[in-house]
Order: structure tokens, then C-alpha cells, then sequence
């Protein structure tokens, strides 16, 4: 339950299936609310393509069960990853086969690996790096390219897109953690559609420095639209500071869960 539901005030929240918003108060209240997101932490996948799945298990991939985002599953077959200073084994492989091998690790497997590996969208190729070897129970695949570190992002289902007025390619601001644990993550990749159920999802690393696993909540502090300036990120020190000099709320700022308690209890109104 978001706090000011907790705290009794404002209508009740809209309900997401696998989000959580805080209650609106008004037609501006859509840009003013924080919203809270399910995590996910990816551990190092490798996605194949049909002819190095067949290269490397001579045959097609085993669904060895389903995963949060729909359509995908993790197979069950695994893979080892040769770098040139080191190796992962049991790197679980995720189905179905695509038209481009990926594989996906943390800085952390990078170093181990001894590879310098960029981070980049999934998908984005063009900027991945080779220089490693798959092994699988029936066959190697040296690959030229497809090594990432994949960037985080945030699955968003269609539904949630809409409601939360966000579209793929939106840069967000996230909170995970909490306590001296607690980090806020920038640059947060939205990607929304039919084929995504709402969860963020972190590398290894990233959950690790947060100290978050799958199924705690992270919540969205502030967004970039694809195009469109930043917007103003307001403070529960700023609310008290517009209040004090008499001031509302600039329009289409982007409250913290602390300033829209502080705003709503000061009565601001957005201008
Ligand atoms: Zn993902």
C-alpha cells in the first residue's frame, strides 16, 4: 500500500497488475505521483540463435519453464562461456531462439572473463563485443560479436504504459533498496509493449549494490520522455520553500513520494 493510501488520504489508488500507483487528486496529479515497480534481477543469460542452439545441443532448445516476461522461457540447457582469462559455466540459456546470438553478462563477469564489454541495449548489437567461446554438450560456438552488458531497463506491460503515460525509449530515475543500501539508478530504459509484463529489471551487480533480489519494489522518482526535456524533480524541501514564498507547484513537475505527502497536506496545487 502506497504511504498516503496508508495514511488514509485521497481517493483510492489505481490498481496495476503488477504495478502500484500512488492515489491522484487531479488532473495534474498524473505527473505528480510515484509509482512502484516489481524488480527482477537478470542473472547472466545467453539468448541463440536457431542454428548455434542446434550447433551446441544438436537439436532444438528444452523449455524448462517460463519466465516473467511473456513468451520467453529458460531452457534447459546451459551453456559455458569462455573468455580469454576465465570462464562461467552453467550460464542458463533463455528461448525462444532469436535471429542473433546475445549473451549477456555483469562488469563483474566481464573482468572474470577478461573482456572489456560495453554496455548496451538488448538487442544493439552494433556495439557488442566477440572474443568468446560457447560450449554446449554437443558443440562450441566461437561468436565474433553479441557480447553485452545489458542496460537497465524497465518492461512495461501496455496497460501501464498508457496508464502511466510512458513510452519506450523514456529515461527514468529509480529507487531500489533501502536504509545505507539504498541507490537510485538513472537512466532506467523504458521498454513498453504487448510482449512485456511490468518489472524492472537489474544485472546482478546492480542488485547486489542495492541489495535487492526478484520481487522487491522499486520505485520511479522522476522520467525523460523520448525527446522532451527532463522534468523538474521536486523535493519535499523545495513543496516547503513554494509554500513558504506562496508559490504552487510548477506544472508537470514530478513530485517525490515525500514532497506529494507535504504538498498535499500544504494544500499546494500544481499551477
Ligand atoms: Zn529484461
Amino acid at each position: 500500500m502506497t504511504r498516503a493510501a496508508a495514511a488514509g488520504k485521497g481517493p483510492p489508488p489505481t490498481t496495476a497488475p503488477t504495478g502500484r500507483v500512488a492515489p491522484t487528486s487531479g488532473p495534474r496529479a498524473r505527473r505528480a505521483r510515484s509509482i512502484e515497480v516489481g524488480i527482477g534481477v537478470s542473472n547472466r543469460h545467453v539468448h541463440l540463435s536457431d542454428k548455434d542452439a542446434r550447433a551446441l545441443f544438436g537439436g532444438a532448445l528444452t523449455v524448462g519453464r517460463t519466465i516473467s516476461q511473456p513468451g520467453q522461457f529458460a531452457a534447459a540447457e546451459t551453456v559455458v562461456v569462455e573468455g580469454p582469462k576465465g570462464k562461467l559455466e552453467g550460464v542458463r540459456v533463455v528461448g525462444p531462439v532469436r535471429s542473433e546470438t546475445q549473451v549477456e553478462i555483469s562488469l563483474t563477469d566481464a573482468r572474470r572473463l577478461g573482456l572489456d564489454v560495453p554496455i548496451a541495449a538488448s538487442g544493439s548489437l552494433a556495439a557488442s563485443v566477440g572474443g568468446v567461446t560457447l560450449r554446449g554438450s554437443a558443440g562450441t560456438v566461437r561468436l565474433e560479436r553479441g557480447v553485452i552488458v545489458a542496460s537497465r531497463h524497465l518492461h512495461l506491460s501496455a496497460d501501464d504504459a498508457r496508464a502511466w503515460g510512458l513510452a519506450s525509449g523514456d529515461l527514468l530515475d529509480v529507487r531500489c533498496g533501502a536504509g545505507s543500501r539504498a541507490v537510485t539508478f538513472h537512466g532506467v530504459l523504458v521498454r513498453a509493449g504487448a510482449s512485456n509484463a511490468t518489472e524492472l529489471h537489474l544485472d546482478a551487480d546492480e542488485a547486489n549494490a542495492a541489495a535487492v533480489r526478484t520481487g522487491d519494489r522499486a520505485t520511479i522518482l522522476a522520467w525523460k520522455s523520448v525527446g522532451a526535456k527532463a522534468r523538474r524533480l521536486v523535493t519535499e524541501r523545495d513543496v516547503i520553500e513554494l509554500a513558504r514564498r506562496g508559490e504552487s507547484v510548477p506544472s508537470g513537475a514530478l513530485l517525490t513520494p515525500s514532497a506529494l505527502d507535504r504538498a498535499r497536506a500544504l494544500g499546494l496545487r500544481p499551477s
